[in-house]
């Protein structure tokens, strides 16, 4: 029978990749909560419209990503493909709205119908950060810092960059839009068919088109910071003095939007060079119109989201595989006191393993083969007197160990390894 593959997107996480994946994820969640972040757990699947209402209707994800479908019961369910919009759903349904600022970090799957390549799959993963409930620069800042710390602490500090931008209040942008709508009308005929699509129905999309034609044309397209209100000149000068305190270094890059609709003020990207076009690791913005569009009442808030798979990929060493005791009986008659030596070990909070069969040699090549630092030999009559033999698989010494004191005694060895 043919073996049955994985759905095309989707990736199995094994040995190795699993490992750097979960030091990712144990990683962020250490240093948010640093920053005093709570984890949230939301469902992986919601009603769509929490995405359908949030994320913009002509935002890539909307309009073609989306794992929608309708349930048995008729009901229209989406396997979330993003973790902000769920979060200020969570906060609404659960009555935190008068309780802020709220601080929430999440990790999980996400699910975008997008075109497999390195860096890109339908099944990933996120970890996140909102901050809701602040509308201070200070706190967009800290959360960019909170960002910034993350991946220095995964030692990739050296191969990201910041690029920050504003997208002003809704008073810039509306004004920005016109001059974007003037210019980019000037230029149709130059313009994809999906851009000139977006023209119509939101041309800030454009801004963030992948197709090269299109990223020509948007060089020269009108900036937003004409067009800034005093409220956001303010906001965003305020911001880059408040990054300095945190002591995070940007580089203003006019040319970020980002992908979906929520954004205001702050946008923001770290990205990288090594991962091709895939560059963006960590990225997000100020949303103060999301809450709302929960039903809740308008709160502002800002936070980010970053891609595992791409961080897993940037780290230069997987975490090592961890090695445990192996204990091995001295023939089938020491097996019960092998396993029950094993059982000490594991209460006292030492990983150990005995291999299900085979002679002592066997086990000990065995042992050797699965880079155990130690092996336990369990001799029946020994074991009787409450002894075993500690072998040093590194140095190859051996000696007489009382079972009572084998567990830290072996404790103490690797500590001082
Ligand atoms: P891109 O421009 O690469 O499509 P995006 O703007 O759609 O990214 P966000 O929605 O901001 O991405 O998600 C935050 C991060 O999640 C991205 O910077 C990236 O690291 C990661 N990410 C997004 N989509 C995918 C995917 N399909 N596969 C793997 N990682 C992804
Ligand atoms: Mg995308």
């Amino acid at each position: 029978m043919q073996p049955i593959q994985p759905a095309r997107g989707t990736r199995d996480l094994l040995g190795e990749e699993q490992r750097r994946h979960a030091h990712v994820i144990e990683t962020a969640r250490r240093v948010a909560g640093l920053y005093g972040y709570d984890e949230w757990v939301t469902p992986i699947f919601e009603d769509t419209r929490v995405f359908s209402r949030s994320l913009g209707e002509t935002s890539d994800v909307v309009s073609k990503e989306m794992y929608s479908f309708p349930d048995r019961g008729g009901d229209s369910i989406t396997l979330r493909p993003e973790g902000t919009a769920a979060i200020c759903r969570a906060l609404v349904t659960n009555g935190l709205t008068q309780s802020l600022p709220q601080k929430a970090f999440y990790a999980g799957p996400m699910f975008r119908y997008e075109r497999p390549q390195k860096g890109r799959y339908r099944q990933f993963h996120q970890v996140g950060a909102e901050l809701i409930g602040a509308a201070e620069p200070l706190a967009d800042a800290e959360t960019i810092a909170l960002g910034r710390d993350i991946l220095r602490a995964l030692g990739l500090e050296n191969d990201v960059a910041l690029e920050l931008n504003t997208l002003g209040d809704a008073q810039s942008r509306a004004d920005w839009r016109a001059a974007l709508v003037g210019y980019f009308h000037e230029v149709a005929d130059g313009l994809s068919e999906e851009s000139r699509k977006r023209l119509e129905r939101n041309p800030l999309r454009i801004l963030d088109s992948k197709s090269p034609a299109d990223q020509a044309l948007v060089a020269d397209a009108p900036l937003i910071e004409p067009f800034l209100s005093e409220p956001a000149r303010v906001f965003w000068d305020q911001l880059r003095a408040a990054l300095d305190g945190f002591g995070v270094s940007f580089r203003h890059n006019p040319r970020i939007v980002r992908g979906l609709d929520y954004y205001s003020h702050t946008a923001f990207e770290f990205v990288t060079e090594k991962l091709g076009a895939q560059g963006t690791v960590l990225a997000g913005g100020r949303y103060d119109g999301l809450v709302a569009d929960m039903g809740g009442p308008q709160t502002p808030a800002i936070g980010w989201a970053a891609g595992v798979e791409r961080l897993s990929m940037l780290l230069d060493h997987a975490p090592a595989a961890p090695s445990g005791i192996a204990v091995v009986p001295a023939g089938d008659a020491a097996e019960a006191m092998a396993a029950q030596v094993m059982q000490t070990l594991r209460a006292a909070g030492l990983r150990a393993e005995m291999a299900y069969r085979g002679n002592l040699k066997k086990r000990m090549e065995r042992a050797n083969r699965i880079g155990a630092p130690f092996a336990v030999i369990v001799g029946e009559s020994e074991a009787v007197r409450g002894v075993v033999q500690l072998k040093n698989l590194a140095d190859g010494t051996q000696d007489e160990v009382p079972i009572v004191g084998l567990a830290a005694r072996i404790a103490g060895a690797c500590s001082a390894r």
